[in-house]
Formats: structure tokens, C-alpha cells, sequence
């Protein structure tokens, strides 16, 4: 499709559960689409897309109800909650008729008005600008430490993640069908953008404070999160068991060597500990690494299924459904 002058925006919200935000979100977001069609950086075909994923408070409500004020505003309801990376894949498969697409949070920690500069970066030939954060002073300690933790993990497991950037960022018009031929279940964006290549650069913005809500992303999703990442992008823990299990063979073989003259030595009792330790140690290992086989072996079991990953209950302001 030839590129419109001016572009039309699409930005894609997932929400889940943010009715004591979503008002805030939603006329900031109006009010940054007005400044920018008013001077022409977007078209005024531009519009926001909020995806809810299966909120269970007001959330659609609220959707609903901006929609009808404004034609700029529409919206998906996914049948269920699916996760914030699939509520995010949801959005950007339904926006088929903009040049260039931009997704952020609905909590307001992304700042929106650093659009602009994505799409300076864009109308400069990037296809791709990533969203990163200046600083993570408004994270939690722990959160700084777990994501630290975690941008190691990923670089150790082989794969190249930007520093700092979470899921606000744009795609223009080829690089998200580009992204949107992958239709692997195990979804991790983050890993998948960069993989998909086209000429990108970064955006750097202030990352604010969440100002209403909760975090969606307690420890148990961050490690949920981590563990995809990994396992979806890289055989590494694979080949580290197997070099644990060659070194571990050898100095089982040193081992053998060491009770062979324990035994001919005449003190054959000795050794009782080191042999408990072993079935310990090697149980554990093999327990261990049974789990990492198994957490490949069942996603090549859920990727076979081939599942829809999503459906769409309703929709409001869309092309199809309204
Ligand atoms: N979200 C979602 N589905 C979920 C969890 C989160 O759509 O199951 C949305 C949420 O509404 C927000 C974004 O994903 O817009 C990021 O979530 P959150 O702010 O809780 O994550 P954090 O910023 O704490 O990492
Ligand atoms: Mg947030």
C-alpha cells in the first residue's frame, strides 16, 4: 500500500482490569491525537485501539462508552482474559488499515506525548522505534533487580533483547506484517521485534509511576514471563544440560576410580556419604533437567495444536463489528 501523507496512526491499548485509569488513559490519548492531526504529523483517519483482555470491572464499559463519544476511539473485547502479549498480538492484527502503528500501556507509565518523536524517527526511515526507558527509578527495587536478573538471563540464553524497552514502541506498515506472519503460540514480542529486523532505532522517554491500579505483573507472571522468553527463543538451557551431563559423567568416572581404591584399599564401608550425596546430587540434576526437557516438549506439544490465539467476543467503532 502506498504510504499516506499525513500517515495514519493506529495506537493499540491492551487493558485488563484498569477502570481506575482508563478515563485518565483514554482523554490524555484523544487529547495527544488531536494535537498531532491538528498539525498534520498524523492524518484524520488516525485512531486508538483499546483491546480489552477479558477485564472483569468496568473496563469495557468504560470503552464502550468513549467510543460512542468519540469516533476516534474503538474498541475489541477478547473472549477471555489471554494475557497481556496476546491482548497486544489481538490489536495489531485488527488494525489492518493504518501506515503505522504504535502500542503502548494503559496505565500511563508510557508517556505519550513521546509519540511524537517515534514518529519523527519513523518519517526518518526507521521501521521500527523502540520505546526505552530513561530511568527505572519509579520501579521498585525488586522489580529493578528481577528485570536486571532477567535482561542477563535472556542475553545468556542467546537472545538480543533492547535494554530498558518494554511494549511501547511502533512498527510501521511492513514491519508489522512482517511480525504478524509469526504465528508461534509462545509469545514474547519483546524478542520477536528485533528478530524481525527492518532498520530501528530508540526512542528514550521518562517511565512514570503506575498513578492508579495495580501491577498485572506479580512475581509469578514476571517468572511466567522470563521462562517464555527463554524457552521460546532459545536451546541454550538444552545444550547446558548435556555439558552438565558430560561433566558430570567425567567426574563420575574419577569417582569410580576413587571407590575402586577405597575397595581394594580394604575399607569398603568408607565412602557410605559421598555415595548418598551422589544419588542426591545426581536426582536433583536429573530431575532438573527432566523439567527443562519437559517445558520444550510441551511447547512443541501446544505449538502442533495450531490453536486460534484468541477470539473476539465484540467490538465497537470497527470496520466490521460495531
Ligand atoms: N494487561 C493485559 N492483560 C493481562 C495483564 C496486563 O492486557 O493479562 C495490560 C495492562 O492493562 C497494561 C499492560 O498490559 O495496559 C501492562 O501491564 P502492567 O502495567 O500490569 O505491567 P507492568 O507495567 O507492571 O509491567
Ligand atoms: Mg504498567
Amino acid at each position: 500500500m502506498p504510504r499516506r501523507i499525513p500517515p495514519c496512526l493506529a495506537i493499540v491499548m491492551p487493558c485488563y482490569n484498569e477502570e481506575s485509569i482508563l478515563p485518565r488513559t483514554v482523554s490524555r490519548i484523544a487529547g495527544f491525537l488531536s494535537a498531532v492531526m491538528a498539525d498534520e504529523s498524523v492524518g484524520e483517519c488516525s485512531f486508538v485501539l483499546c483491546v480489552d483482555d477479558g477485564s472483569v470491572d468496568a473496563t469495557w464499559e468504560l470503552i464502550t462508552q468513549a467510543a460512542k463519544r468519540d469516533s476516534r476511539i474503538r474498541g475489541i473485547r477478547l473472549s477471555r482474559n489471554c494475557g497481556h502479549q496476546t491482548a497486544l498480538l489481538a490489536g495489531l492484527s485488527a488494525v489492518p488499515d493504518c501506515d503505522v502503528v504504535v502500542s503502548i500501556d494503559a496505565d500511563l507509565q508510557d508517556d505519550p506525548s513521546a509519540i511524537r518523536a517515534m514518529l519523527a524517527a519513523w518519517r526518518a526511515g526507521f521501521g521500527v522505534v523502540y520505546g526505552v526507558r530513561d530511568c527505572r527509578m519509579t520501579d521498585t527495587l525488586f522489580k529493578r533487580k528481577t528485570a536486571g536478573l532477567f535482561y542477563r538471563l535472556m542475553r545468556l540464553a542467546g537472545v538480543e533483547l533492547i535494554l530498558d524497552h518494554a511494549d511501547f514502541r511502533l512498527l510501521d506498515r511492513a514491519a508489522l506484517d512482517a511480525l504478524l506472519e509469526y504465528r508461534e503460540r509462545n509469545l514474547f514480542l519483546r524478542g520477536l521485534v528485533p528478530l524481525v529486523g527492518f532498520r530501528s532505532t530508540i526512542v528514550r522517554y521518562a517511565r512514570l509511576a503506575r498513578s492508579a491500579g495495580e501491577s498485572k505483573y506479580p512475581l509469578h507472571r514476571m517468572i511466567a514471563l522470563a521462562v517464555e522468553g527463554i524457552t521460546s527463543f532459545s536451546i541454550t538451557p538444552l545444550r547446558m544440560i548435556a555439558l552438565a551431563g558430560l561433566m558430570i559423567s567425567c567426574l563420575s568416572a574419577v569417582a569410580v576410580l576413587y571407590a575402586l581404591a577405597v575397595k581394594t584399599s580394604g575399607y569398603s564401608i568408607r565412602g557410605w556419604t559421598s555415595v548418598i550425596i551422589a544419588i542426591f546430587f545426581m536426582g536433583g540434576v536429573q530431575m532438573l533437567s527432566l523439567g527443562i526437557i519437559g517445558e520444550y516438549i510441551g511447547k512443541i506439544y501446544l505449538e502442533t495444536k495450531r490453536r486460534p490465539h484468541f477470539h473476539i467476543a465484540s467490538a465497537v467503532n470497527t470496520a466490521d463489528r460495531s
